[in-house]
């Protein structure tokens, strides 16, 4: 019998909560302490899906991160 995939994929739910938009602020490269929350304890940036930020904030919160490795506050991996 051929499964029905209508009716058995889940429906995404994904939250919509960015801080960035709530607050009215912008991520900038300087908040180390905001950046790092948005990275895995590898040092990756964690995706959309995962973060909850907007699109619009999420391409500035990529930016931001990047910056701020280039400028060595963030570092680009983290060795276990
Ligand atoms: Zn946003």
């Amino acid at each position: 019998m051929k499964r029905n995939t209508k009716t058995t994929r889940r429906p995404r739910v994904v939250a919509r909560n960015c801080n960035f938009c709530h607050t009215k602020t912008e991520p900038e490269y300087k908040d180390i302490a905001i950046l790092s929350k948005y990275l895995t304890e590898r040092g990756k940036i964690l995706a959309q899906s995962k973060t909850g930020v907007c699109s619009t904030h999420q391409r500035s919160l990529a930016q931001a991160i990047k910056r701020a490795r280039h400028v060595a506050l963030l570092p680009f991996i983290v060795r276990v």
